[in-house]
């Protein structure tokens, strides 16, 4: 079906589907290229719906820089819900683009964004629905080339028998280099402009790909298993594949986007976002951004306070997010803050700093931004005794905790919200106790300000322990284990002025069997999508009964992936990525964890994880203050004291 047709048919659709403004187009700032002029296009795929997709930062980057090319066009599709879903199917017409209404399949190139797990199933029903075969090795020259990046994709093995290339770390300028090797490609292949005539185009471009740093092509690698089910090893089967793919990474963050597109419909964050900070040094063992996005990266505050002027002229949000893992440790926090309530003291702008620390100056930051009185006060101590503080690597004492939570309810806020996560195998029902109990105590502090307004809210996630991190050796707990903790948590923490929310271990089980997954995975994720599993990260969509008779069809077991310990030597899917941190960092972290031992945020001391070595070169090329992480040190300079090193880069 062409255009025209698909917009026809979008005319007796739309009236019929709940929202019908995910599907339209033409908001403000989207960006509508002439097709037939422009030689590249690409599709730019987020595995959910609409108002999900468009809260994505990582999209937005890239449709900002494709769209500055004058030779390419880049546009958005989503997951429709299913009663659009419906109408597509009953009326044929294949998933479109909002921008111009192009099939999925009329696209050189269509890019997937996972952010995390739950949205496997999904690029099944968008390939599906958009006329592209699901399967890698059914596409030939007629089709798109299919790519997916994002957290999610740092194990790329599970979802390697729908992707052709994954782009294994940051994308802002691996993007740009696909495009101009697929373009390349394709005009040299053929002679007709941007088609390619055969399979052999197909593979040359893959292989290409395949070259490009940072670019894991899966049909180039063997995957041999041992008798007892694990890994044995991931080797490259052509002449030019990496046998190790290194994750790419941008030396400095390139500027901020600021033309956002804003939406017709209420999305999940209407606002706009600029990231001051990228990676984390805090060394949290559970948490997998932490790992994956070091080094750590900063913007000037000039960048930022410019970026936050142009925003605001540019999409007139009255909400701008500045986002971090961790805003506290911005090293400019105090600055950017006190610069921008001066600046926009008398402007309706609410701005807001998410992931701060437990310390009063945190309540000083928000007040200064007069920000989240609605919303409430957020902290994430994710566990309450000494030795789940330990084993985690986050630190975070009980009265500093209660300090701050008196600080917060006495300069007027209502609202604090505790994440915390239970789930470590090691955790007793005491660990859990003291969750409620740090809990009600802080309510208690509320209700000397506020009396029975005062309310705490409680979100007890389930751990699971992620690739490339240094729990990736831990099983996932034990479902009754889990149900037993959550049961303790909802006797407890009931009753005016409290409230719970908590993950349900099945959808956590999906989380963990397919986070530390291998390519086995493939026919499970195809068959557990045939029988209906879709949307997975919908509760009333949610299908474990696919997935385990998926499972079961296949001859594996859930539990294998997700519950089994692991030993310190096993090979891992994930072990030919290369995410810069050494494995034996985090093998030697993971034990450190088990002793109960911590380490302090490595930008008080480097512990030598991996990072440098690997992006040495980048490092040296790149100015000594743009990194967290110190400077390299040339090899005939080892063994001089640090403070006498000049950085290439500042020399
Ligand atoms: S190289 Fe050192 S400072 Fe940089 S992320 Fe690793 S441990 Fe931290």
């Amino acid at each position: 079906m062409n255009k025209p047709s698909i917009e026809q048919a979008l005319d007796r659709i739309l009236p019929q589907v709940e929202k019908p403004a995910r599907y339209t187009g033409g908001e403000f700032n989207s960006v509508v290229k002439d097709w037939e002029a422009t030689p590249f296009r690409a599709a730019l795929a987020f595995p959910d719906i609409y108002e999900l997709g468009m809260s994505n930062l990582g999209l937005a980057i890239l449709y900002d820089i494709l769209n500055r090319q004058s030779n390419v066009l880049a546009e958005r599709v989503y997951t429709p819900w299913p009663d659009m879903e419906a109408q597509l199917r009953a009326a044929s017409v294949p998933l479109y683009s909002l921008e111009t209404k192009h099939p999925l399949s009329d696209f050189d190139l269509i890019g997937f964004s996972l952010p995390y797990e739950q949205l496997y199933t999904n690029v099944l029903t968008m390939l599906d629905l958009g006329g592209v075969p699901l399967l890698a090795s059914e596409r030939d020259g007629r089709h798109p080339i299919v790519i997916a990046g994002g957290h999610a994709t740092y194990n790329p093995d599970p979802m390697a028998a729908f992707v052709d290339a994954f782009v294994i770390g940051e994308g802002e300028e691996v993007i740009v280099e696909i495009v101009e090797a697929i373009s390349n490609l394709k005009s040299q292949i053929s002679n007709t402009k941007y088609q390619i005539p055969n399979d052999k185009g197909r593979l040359a471009i893959l292989r290409r790909l395949a070259q490009i740093s940072g670019v894991y092509v899966p049909r180039f690698y063997d995957v041999a298993y041992n008798d007892d089910g694990t890994v044995k090893n991931v080797t490259p089967n052509v002449e030019g594949a990496p046998v190790r793919v290194t994750k790419r990474i941008v030396p400095i963050l390139p500027p901020p986007v600021t033309r956002f597109i804003v939406p017709f419909v209420d999305v999940t964050h209407n606002r706009a976002v600029v990231e001051i900070q990228r990676g984390c040094t805090r060394g949290c063992r559970f948490c997998h951004a932490g790992f994956v996005t070091r080094p750590v990266r900063e913007r000037s505050v000039e960048e930022i306070l410019e970026a936050v002027d142009a925003m605001v002229r540019e999409t007139g949000f009255e909400q701008v997010a500045l986002l971090s893992l961790s805003s506290s440790d911005y090293s400019h926090i105090g600055d950017l803050v006190r610069a921008i309530s001066y600046k926009y003291a008398d402007k309706h702008l609410s701005i807001s700093l998410p992931s701060l620390r437990i310390e009063s100056f945190s309540v000083d930051l928000a007040e200064m931004l007069k920000d989240g009185r609605q919303t409430g006060f957020t902290f994430a101590p994710e566990a309450a005794t000494e030795a789940m503080r330990r084993r985690i690597n986050k630190f975070i004492p009980d009265q500093q905790l209660l300090d701050t939570a008196r600080e917060v309810f006495s300069r007027g806020w209502r609202t604090i919200k505790l994440y915390f996560m239970i789930g470590h195998p090691d955790e007793t029902l005491d660990d859990v106790q003291a969750i409620a109990d740090l809990a009600k105590a802080v309510l208690k502090e509320g209700r000397k300000a506020h009396g029975k307004a005062a309310q705490v809210n409680v979100g007890c996630s389930t751990f699971v322990p992620k690739p490339h991190t240094s729990f990736q050796w831990l099983p996932l707990d034990g479902e009754e284990s889990v149900r037993e903790k959550q049961r303790l948590l909802k006797n407890q923490l009931r009753g005016p002025g409290l409230k719970l929310s908590w993950t349900e271990p099945e959808q956590t089980l999906l989380e963990a069997f397919l986070s530390r997954g291998d390519r086995r995975l493939g026919p499970v994720i195809l068959r557990a999508w045939q029988l209906g599993a879709k949307l997975d990260g919908w509760g009333e969509h949610f299908n474990i009964g696919a997935w385990r008779q998926a499972f079961a069809e296949q001859g594996l077991a859930p539990e294998f992936y997700a519950r089994r310990p692991r030993p310190m030597d096993e090979v891992f899917p994930w072990d030919h990525i290369d995410i810069g941190v050494r494995k034996n960092f985090l093998g030697r972290d993971y034990v450190m964890s088990q002793a109960g031992e911590t380490r302090v945020d490595c930008r008080e001391h480097c512990f030598a994880c991996g990072i440098l070595p690997t992006f040495t070169k980048t490092r040296m090329n790149t100015p000594a203050e743009a990194w967290e992480c110190p400077p390299v040190v040339p090899p005939h300079l080892r063994g001089v004291k640090q403070s006498d090193v000049i950085p290439l880069a500042a020399a």
